[in-house]
């Protein structure tokens, strides 16, 4: 069963009731009562069999959205700093 991923519309589909087609980037359907684009994903069984499964929007425009790995920044390390003294915290601006 498919659920159209248009929010207003919603709309259930047999997979037999669309038309799945492919545009390009991956197999899509066409939501009959709206016309919106939904993303699938084929996976084949062991006898050759296609079967398309719904995949949210979410998941279909993965990939451009930073996934925030890069966090080793500077800020917080405390090792650097342990042994030499605290020299650097106690200095005030303008005492
Ligand atoms: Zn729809």
């Amino acid at each position: 069963m498919f659920v159209c991923q248009n929010q207003p519309c919603g709309a259930r589909w047999a997979p037999d009731e669309v038309e799945i087609h492919n545009e390009g980037q991956g197999p899509i359907f066409r939501c009959p009562l709206c016309g919106a684009r939904n993303h699938l994903r084929a996976s084949q069984a062991r006898d050759g069999t296609i079967t398309y499964k719904q995949i949210s929007r979410e998941q279909a425009g993965a990939g451009k959205a930073g996934t925030s790995k890069a966090g080793t920044d500077r800020t917080g390390t405390d090792k650097a700093g342990t042994g030499k003294g605290h020299g650097a915290q106690r200095q005030r601006r303008g005492g």
